[in-house]
Formats: structure tokens, C-alpha cells, sequence
């Protein structure tokens, strides 16, 4: 069916961060979004300096800048003020510990309060943060570990010895273990919170300049090992210009995003732009619960909230019924990202909230978000939106090694031409990789999309394999390489096959050595080895036997025509199909 356009009344426009966006798009350029900063006192931009001490010194130290809600119920107010003064005293833990600017601080931890005095402060004092996610295994752990050369570990107790203890004489990088619980560490690590406490207030901002490492995020690919997307300090432009456009972020605002600081949006948009922006962010450690997260949304009065479609995919499923008894008076905007937001979670919003969501897109590699239905613009449910202020977008495809632009309603790959701020710089040791991603004038993103008359971008899907699960983005390699170091695997191939709330989930083909027979406990068996390894966000949620599995000439396994015969598709062009799994 065709979802009729929502719009927006002359109030809401007139009350946007961006009421004219063709204007704004046409007369911006990132000289005002540098515009919208201080910069370091003498020069230099530094991320954290533009978070937390420029509010401080304008004067706006008290403002709560975190309002953390425990799991059990305990409430903590963090201002501006303080987290400036945690992030300084992290900054110099750090040096007092000797490690040096340029070096890679890894977090692994839940949306706990020291994370964000860790990743502030490691940027504070020049060096490199990494978020990992606290739901891995040990593994892909391990690996990301071992690509960007950590040297510190910012952890749990509990999470150190399930996931890190094991292999950490493996990677010598890694020098420094600090723990952010109550109490002792565990040998060879450091407790943080006395390690803190003893520690200065004050610090001197590192002079870092736009182009100095900020941030390394991993990101999957389809074959080989993860990629580690390196990004800058000047990224914070598009930080701060994104917030205000995409999110309508305006100071003092109750901003809310849902996201996992363990991936690139809970840390670009769950640390960086809003506090930029001056907000005060909710910051809930608890994971997705129906009347918890309703109860949040009315009693800290939420004023933006960024979520995801999984979760507006479970609340839909709870009914409208179950949000009739809360009042939702203080949404002001709400945005979704990082899978595609079904036209009925568009239009559900806005009855059950008063508020349509917005969706938007962007990846790992870009950094901030390109493409949004911004607080003015009129939404197409089912729509990305168009390319923010400063962003050019095209579907392109590509011609003996040429690219093209296709017509308008023509499906290609979204490409973006390069320069904004928060473009990814590299892929950590990877430069053919990193060049691959660029032909022509063009960076191309890997999704196929479309483009309709009136310059709205529609999702058509993945280019790749990957697998995107309740936001998460899976390489089915990684996947794969885990199974396989089961000692009845002889090969597997990992697909993701539809599911109605988390998007995809991953399903995995094994065919196994000689001597061993498929049965339900071997299944069983296999699964629980592939969760032990990679963490159940990752682990294959079911796993079928094959005798062979579908491969080419050369040797690669197919598992494009795995999917095409799972959902019933055309198989396509099998022309260089070499076995089969019949
Ligand atoms: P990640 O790098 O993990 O953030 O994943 C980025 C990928 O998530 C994109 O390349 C898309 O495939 C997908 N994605 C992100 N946002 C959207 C969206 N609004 N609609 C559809 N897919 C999205």
C-alpha cells in the first residue's frame, strides 16, 4: 500500500533547528559548523574540550549534562562541571600510568557512568578511544584487540575474567587492564575508582588537531577479519551540525538515545553530539523493557528520543494499549537508525506519541548522519529522508570500472561524494580495503537505494552479505571462522533470513567432517560452541546441516544463492556455481 505523507503544520516548522532545509542545504557550508565551536584556547579542536570544559568555562558547569538510571532503580545526576572534572582525572590516570598520546584506550563495558568519563577523557588526553560491545565473546573481543594494537582496557571485573583474562598475555599491546568496579581488581589490573580519586581535576586538553585519531569503531566486512574505521577530532563538526539538523538538539533539552555505547551510535550520538549540543542526556543501564522504557519517556519528560526499529518493532507488538496509561506530552522530536524503519513504525508513532519518528541513515564509516526527515521536512513513511546540509548523495551504478548516476526511481548504489568531517580516514592497516570503497568521485556505502523525483532516498537493501540484527551489523565471516573451529565443522556459511522484530538473524549452514553424523544435539552442541565464542548477539540462532555447501569455481561459498533458496527468490546468475548442497 502507499503510505500517505505525513506533514508538518507552520508551528512545527517555524520551531526547527532547520524550518527552511532547502535553504539551509543550499547556503550551508562546514565553515558554520566549525562556527558552531570554540576551538582549543591558541588553536587545535579537541572532541572533549568541545563536549564538556567550553560549557564550563561559558558558565553552564551546573547543568546536568547525565541523568544515569541504574538497573536496580538508583538515580545518578552527573553536571557538566563534574564530568569535566572525571574526564580530567581519567586523563591523567592514563599519563600517570604512562601511557602516551596517539595510544588506543578500548572500552568494554555496559552504559555504566565511568564509560563516559573514559572515552572524554581519553580523547582529553590525545589519545585513541574504542568502544567495544560489553555483549561480544571472547573472540571477536580478542581480534578487535589485536587489529587496533590496544594498550589500555577499560572493564568490568566480571567481564575481564569472562572474556579477557583468557587471552591477554596473547596480546602484548595491551599494557593496561583498569577496572571500574567497587573494591580490588583482579591481579595484573588497575582499580580505577581510587586511581581516580587520587588523580587531579585538572588537565590540559591535548592540542589535537582536526585531523589527529580520535575514535576507532570496527565494523564488519564480508570476508576477511573486522575493519577498524578510523575517525578524527574534526569530526565533531559534523557532530555538533547533525545533532542540530537531524536531531533538532537545542540546549537543555531532555535527549534520550537508546543506543549501545559499544557501537558507533551510542558513541556519536549517545556521547558526542549531544553533549556538544549542551543537552542533558538520559543515560538508562537497563536493557529494552516495554513499561520501563515508557515509564522513562514520561517521567524524565524526554524531549528527544533516538531509537531503533527493533525496539519500535517490540513496542508495536506490545499494542497501542499498553502505552495508553503514560502521558508522552514532552516528545518534542524522534528519530530512528541503523535498519529500515517499516512505514507502520512511522505512522505508529505518531498515534501512539503524537509524533511521527524520523528515520535516518548513515554507517560506521560516515561517521555522523547523511541522510535524514529532518523536524521541518514532510515525511514519506518508509523513506530515508534527503542528504543533510553539507552532504551530496547519489545512486550510482557501475559500468567497466565507470560509475554512473542513475535516473530517478532506478535502484543503484548510495554513494556520497567525500568531504565532510566525520568521514572515516582509514581502515586500520587495510588500504586496499579502504580504497576499494571509493570509485570515481564517489565513496560508495555497500546499501542499494533509490531515489524518487522529489530527491527522497529509499532503502533497497544490502550490496554485500552482511548481516544486519537488531541493529547490529554481522559479518558472516567472523561467524564462519567461529564455527569452523568446531571439531566436527568441516565448512559453514552464514546468511541472515528475515525476522519480524530484530530485522535478520543469523542462520548458519554447516557441512561436517567425515565421521560425524548431524543431529539435534550436535546442533546444539555447534550453537553453544558459536555463543561462547562470539556472544549471543552474534551466535547463529539456528544452524541446519548440508552435506556441501554451494560454492564457486574459485572456491568462495554462495551464500547469495543460500538466501535465494531460503526466502524463495530467483537464484540468480549460477554460472559459476562449481558444488552443490543438493
Ligand atoms: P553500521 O555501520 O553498523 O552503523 O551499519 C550501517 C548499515 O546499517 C548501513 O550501511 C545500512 O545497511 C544499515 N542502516 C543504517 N541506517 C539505516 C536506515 N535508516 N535504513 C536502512 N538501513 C539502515
Amino acid at each position: 500500500m502507499a503510505w500517505a505523507t505525513i506533514t508538518k503544520s507552520a508551528a512545527d516548522r517555524a520551531s526547527a533547528n532547520m524550518p527552511d532545509p532547502e535553504r539551509t542545504r543550499a547556503e550551508f557550508s562546514w565553515d558554520d559548523a566549525r562556527a558552531m565551536l570554540d576551538g582549543l584556547p591558541g588553536g587545535g579542536l579537541n572532541i572533549a574540550h568541545e563536549a564538556l570544559d567550553r560549557h564550563v568555562a561559558a558558565g553552564h558547569g551546573d547543568q546536568i549534562a547525565i541523568r544515569w538510571l541504574g538497573k536496580d532503580g538508583t538515580r545518578r545526576d552527573l553536571s557538566y562541571a563534574s564530568l569535566a572534572a572525571d574526564a580530567a582525572r581519567f586523563a591523567n590516570v592514563l599519563v600517570s600510568n604512562g601511557v602516551k598520546p596517539g595510544e588506543r584506550v578500548y572500552g568494554l563495558m555496559g552504559r555504566v557512568p565511568e564509560l563516559y568519563a573514559a572515552a572524554l577523557g581519553t580523547l582529553k588526553a590525545g589519545m585513541t578511544f574504542t568502544p567495544l560491545f560489553a555483549a561480544f565473546g571472547p573472540e571477536p573481543i580478542k581480534a578487535r584487540m589485536e587489529i587496533g594494537e590496544g594498550n589500555v582496557l577499560v572493564t568490568t571485573e566480571s567481564l575481564y575474567r569472562k572474556k579477557v583474562a583468557a587471552w591477554r598475555e596473547e596480546v602484548p599491546s595491551l599494557r593496561l587492564v583498569l577496572i571500574v568496579d567497587d573494591g580490588d581488581a583482579p591481579e595484573g589490573c588497575v582499580a580505577l575508582k581510587p586511581a581516580m580519586a587520587a588523580a587531579s581535576d585538572k588537565f590540559d586538553t591535548a592540542r589535537t588537531t582536526e585531523d589527529d585519531m580520535a575514535l576507532i569503531h570496527f565494523t564488519s566486512g564480508t570476508t576477511g577479519r573486522p575493519k577498524g574505521a578510523v575517525h578524527v577530532h574534526g569530526a565533531v563538526m559534523s557532530h555538533v551540525a547533525t545533532g542540530r539538523f537531524a536531531l533538532d538538539l537545542k540546549p537543555g533539552d531532555i535527549y534520550w538515545c537508546t543506543a549501545d555505547p559499544g557501537w558507533v551510535t551510542g558513541t556519536s550520538y549517545g556521547i558526542i553530539s549531544p553533549l556538544v549540543n549542551r543537552v542533558t542526556m538520559i543515560v538508562d543501564e537497563a536493557e529494552f523493557d516495554l513499561e520501563r522504557w515508557y515509564g522513562i519517556l514520561q517521567e524524565e519528560k524526554v524531549q528527544v528520543w533516538y531509537t531503533a526499529p527493533t525496539a519500535i518493532r517490540m513496542m508495536m507488538r506490545a499494542g497501542k494499549e499498553a502505552a495508553e496509561p503514560f502521558d508522552f506530552s514532552s516528545l518534542r522530536f524522534m528519530a530512528s537508525v541503523g535498519e529500515p524503519l517499516n512505514p507502520e513504525g512511522v505512522v505508529w508513532g505518531k498515534e501512539v506519541f503524537g509524533r511521527p519518528f524520523h528515520d535516518n541513515w548513515w554507517q560506521t564509516e560516515t561517521g555522523g548522519i547523511m541522510i535524514a526527515n529532518t523536524a521541518a521536512m514532510d515525511i514519506r513513511p518508509g523513506s530515508m529522508g534527503m542528504p543533510l546540509p553539507g552532504i551530496k548523495a547519489g545512486i550510482v551504478s557501475r559500468d567497466d570500472g565507470g560509475i554512473e548516476e542513475c535516473k530517478p526511481g532506478e535502484i543503484g548504489e548510495l554513494a556520497l561524494r567525500p568531504g565532510w568531517p566525520s568521514m572515516m580516514r582509514a581502515y586500520l592497516h587495510e588500504q586496499a580495503r579502504y580504497d576499494k570503497c571509493f570509485v570515481g568521485d564517489w565513496y560508495l556505502t555497500g546499501d542499494l537505494a533509490m531515489k524518487d523525483k522529489d530527491g527522497y532516498f529509499w532503502f533497497v537493501g544490502r550490496a554485500d552479505d552482511l548481516i544486519k540484527s537488531s541493529g547490529h551489523l554481522i559479518g558472516p565471516f567472523e561467524v564462519e571462522s567461529a564455527l569452523i573451529e568446531h571439531d566436527a565443522v568441516a565448512e559453514a556459511a552464514v546468511i541472515g533470513i528475515p525476522d519480524e522484530t530484530a530485522g535478520e538473524v543469523v542462520k548458519a549452514y554447516v557441512a561436517l567432517k567425515p565421521g560425524f553424523e548431524p543431529s539435534e544435539e550436535l546442533e546444539r552442541e555447534i550453537r553453544g560452541h558459536a555463543r561462547k565464542k562470539l556472544g549471543p548477539a552474534v551466535a547463529p540462532r539456528e544452524i541446519v546441516f548440508r552435506k556441501q555447501l554451494p560454492k564457486t569455481r574459485s572456491g568462495k561459498i554462495m551464500r547469495r544463492l543460500l538466501k535465494a533458496r531460503e526466502l524463495g527468490l530467483p537464484e540468480g546468475d549460477i554460472s559459476t556455481l562449481e558444488s552443490d548442497e543438493k
